[in-house]
């Protein structure tokens, strides 16, 4: 089942690739009632894996979110990496370059970022945004985001190489799911901080990032980092979703804990 799942949302390198016509609603025929619970096995599953491949210190996973605002990507973090060990997961927020960020190529932050053998690192936005905000704001030429989709494929390709298992997720919400969100947001006191004036400018030039994402899927879905185009409309679908992607994937990966070097049954603890 997840694998045709993975298989139906997998961006594909050759085919094109049009978002609007890939539905954000769909419950991939799942049941909320009958569906009750399953988050949760799926979590408690990712943790015993998780467990696995901090013990063994040698792979790590990459997981990358984007989606346009309210998609739900600070929602995923919390209700899918909820069940792992905090201490071998490292959740990266990624804002608009400042500071030293700025002294320095696109991919140093990015890099700094990783995560360690044995670690799993969530990137909230990415690496994907250097190319996404300067192309649809004309902050650069087109000659200069162009040559990012080379440098990512490469930059993933090297982690990749380098042990790192590389897994990226759009979520795909509609405009008037965004709508409902960001007005619910602005309107809860407890929530209105998160609003910034800049999700209203770039809900006026929805079609821009629309074509813009369409071409950095594309161009940047590959065997080695495929993304995955998750509906992401209805809330648990999309966690369920994502969360059995990861699962499989770390299942895929299959960690295994070390063996000791002695042999431990002859070894008693002294009272
Ligand atoms: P979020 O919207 O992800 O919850 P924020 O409200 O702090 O978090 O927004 C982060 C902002 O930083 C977004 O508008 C995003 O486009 C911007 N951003 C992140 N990385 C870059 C980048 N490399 N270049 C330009 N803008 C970026």
């Amino acid at each position: 089942m997840t694998t045709s799942m993975m298989a139906k949302f997998r961006v594909s390198a050759t085919k094109p690739l049009q978002l609007s016509a890939i539905a954000t609603d769909d419950d991939l025929g799942w049941d909320k009632s009958s569906q009750k619970g399953e988050l949760e096995k799926v979590v408690g599953e990712m943790a015993f894996e998780q467990h696995r491949l901090m013990a063994e210190a040698k792979q790590s996973l990459l997981i990358v979110l984007q989606g346009r605002d309210a998609s739900g990507k600070d929602g995923l973090v919390r209700h899918v990496m909820t069940g792992m060990n905090p201490a071998g997961v490292r959740v990266t927020s990624f804002k608009v370059p400042a500071g030293i960020e700025k002294q320095h190529d696109y991919l140093w932050r990015c890099h700094d970022s990783c995560p360690a053998r044995g670690e799993v690192g969530v990137w909230n936005r990415s690496h994907y945004e250097d190319i996404l905000v300067p192309r649809v704001k004309n902050l650069v030429g087109e000659e200069v985001w162009k040559k990012r989709y080379r440098h990512i494929r490469d930059f993933e390709q090297m982690l990749v190489d380098e042990g790192t298992r590389v897994l990226k997720f759009y979520l795909h919400v509609s405009h008037d799911v965004q709508r409902q969100r960001l007005q619910k947001r602005i309107d809860n006191p407890e929530r209105s901080w998160k609003h910034d004036p800049s999700d209203l400018s770039d809900r006026e030039i929805w079609p821009k990032y629309e074509a813009a994402y369409e071409d950095v899927l594309r161009e940047t879905s590959r065997p080695h980092a495929p993304w995955y185009v998750i509906p992401a409309d209805v809330k648990w679908v999309r966690d369920l979703a994502v969360a059995k992607i990861i699962l499989k994937t770390l299942q895929e990966m299959d960690p295994k804990v070390p063996v000791p070097s002695k042999d431990l049954k002859k070894i008693i603890v002294p009272e």
